[in-house]
């Protein structure tokens, strides 16, 4: 167990995650909101090392210069491609690259379809990927920016991550995501099961993530569509869904 993972939400919906690596590193991925995040960092011994981001948008981004102010050691890092408009990288990588933290290294992976440059960050070593707004449970990011083609590749991509590999998406949508993945496989017993599970955990006030590879292979129709003809209905029923 090299890293360790929490979700800490912040905003509406959104969750920044909390890494640990094995001597006390502290990483952040996706602060929409700076004051949880720095919460966060304090519960964890006050230090920070490193600030991952998966990509662009407010609400992911938003509260970076703020947590940079009060942790000024922290690197910052993101997709090179995309460096014209995050906040300023300490550590500007592309797909393909690794990135240390916590003795383990993250493999960069490339996951246009969200938005262009967006990426993901897998770190085998504890099992765990960063996937922003690409991989949702039970669902995937919108297309705002990429093609469904685009999309579907990056949904392949992780879904080739080993099996146990912790999901830490970047929303909380997990129980409306399961009332659109019921009209698609309403017999899916695995999913049937796993929106029975979100709604428990809701209830009792918990997040529904990390969720893993093998449960979103499992029950989530975005990572079970055979083709990409397939995948592109899904999303647009999705996308016109109420
Ligand atoms: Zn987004
Ligand atoms: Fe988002």
């Amino acid at each position: 167990m090299a890293i360790t993972v929490e979700a800490v939400p912040c905003l509406e919906d959104n969750y920044i995650w909390l890494l640990r690596g094995p001597r006390g590193e502290v990483a952040i991925c996706d602060p929409g909101e700076a004051g949880p995040a720095i919460a966060a960092v304090e519960k964890a011994g006050g230090q920070l090392d490193m600030i991952f981001i998966t990509h662009h948008h407010g609400d992911h981004v938003a509260g970076v210069a703020e947590v940079k102010r009060r942790f000024p050691g922290a690197k910052v890092v993101g997709n090179k491609a995309d460096a014209h408009r995050l906040p300023p990288l300490d550590l500007a990588v592309s797909p393909g690259d690794t990135v240390g933290f916590g003795g383990s290294a993250a493999a960069v992976i490339d996951c246009p379809g969200h938005t262009r440059g967006e990426i993901s960050y897998h770190f085998a070593d504890g099992a765990v990927v960063l996937c922003g707004d690409t991989l949702f449970s039970l669902g995937c990011g919108r297309l705002i920016e990429g093609t469904a083609e685009e999309m579907f590749r990056s949904l392949r991509a992780l879904a080739a991550l080993p099996p146990e590999t912790l999901v830490c998406c970047g929303h909380e949508y997990t129980e409306s995501n399961a009332r659109f993945a019921l009209t698609v496989e309403p017999d899916n017993a695995a999913l049937r099961a796993r929106a029975e599970e979100a709604k428990a955990q809701r209830a009792a006030g918990r997040p529904t993530v990390p969720t893993t590879i093998a449960q979103e292979l499992a029950a989530n129709p975005f990572l079970r569509a055979p083709d990409v003809a397939t995948f592109a209905r899904i999303r647009a029923a999705k996308d016109n869904f109420r």
